[in-house]
């Protein structure tokens, strides 16, 4: 993995919290736990912020200045985009009672400051756990097609195929929308990936090589290519 690949798969975190001496803290020790942090020192700031960086979890200070915390958080659950992003509220011992109303608006966990740091990360991990399970592995199947996520074998018709990992990845796609027909631009999001660039003719070398392993001598072609389209898995109409 490259070094960028590799903190893209890094949590993101937001450190929302308007205590400069304790944003500096938590970012030295989240960081050192392998979390990326991203700053903002007040509610307004935080809501603009989230859009723009997309977290996979917010530390969401309850005081702070201007828009609170707390409205933040409302605020948060409203968009659709935010519905289900974890929220873990950060409040002072003096509002503990009002922690309940925090999580009523939709925080999925508080800690009360002071906090203890390992305290702090087992709550994110499991937050984190939960919002991200690991994908169920199953099996995928269309017109005598088999693809098994687990052992990452194929089938056609009961013989094996070999496919290299991309064309596996392409098939995994294409088997979770048979039928669908697919841009290039499509395909390239989904199965390489939205931050990398590939030239979109690369997609036909790999269909090429795709229906190479999956057409046997007399079988038909599973791979349907849509003029000025794109591609879809599909039986071909003759
Ligand atoms: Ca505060």
């Amino acid at each position: 993995m490259s070094e960028s690949a590799a903190n893209q798969a890094k949590p993101l975190v937001l450190v929302v919290e308007d205590e400069l001496p304790l944003v500096t803290m938590l970012r030295y020790n989240l960081e050192r736990q392998g979390f990326r942090v991203e700053e903002a020192g007040d509610g307004q700031e935080a809501l603009d912020r989230i859009g723009e960086v997309q977290p996979d979890l917010v530390l969401l200070d309850w005081m702070l200045p201007g828009v609170s915390g707390l409205e933040v958080c409302r605020q948060l659950r409203r968009r659709s985009a935010t519905r289900d992003l974890p929220v873990i509220m950060v409040t002072a011992r003096s509002e503990e009672q009002d922690s309940v109303r925090g999580l009523d608006t939709g925080a999925d966990d508080y800690i009360t400051k002071p906090f203890n740091m390992d305290a702090l990360l087992a709550r994110m991990r499991a937050l984190l756990r939960r919002a991200n399970p690991m994908p169920v592995k199953g099996r995928l199947a269309f017109e005598g097609i088999e693809l098994d996520l687990a052992s990452h074998r194929v089938q056609r018709s009961g013989r094996a195929v070999h496919v290299g990992p991309t064309e596996f990845r392409l098939l995994e796609f294409l088997l979770q929308h048979p039928r669908r027909v697919f841009s290039r631009e499509e395909l390239l999001d989904a199965v390489w990936g939205k931050d990398i660039h590939v030239e979109p003719r690369t997609v036909d070398v790999h269909i090429r090589r795709l229906r190479k392993a999956i057409n046997g001598p007399g079988e038909s072609d599973l791979v349907r290519t849509v003029r000025a389209a794109g591609y879809a898995l599909d039986v071909e109409m003759s």
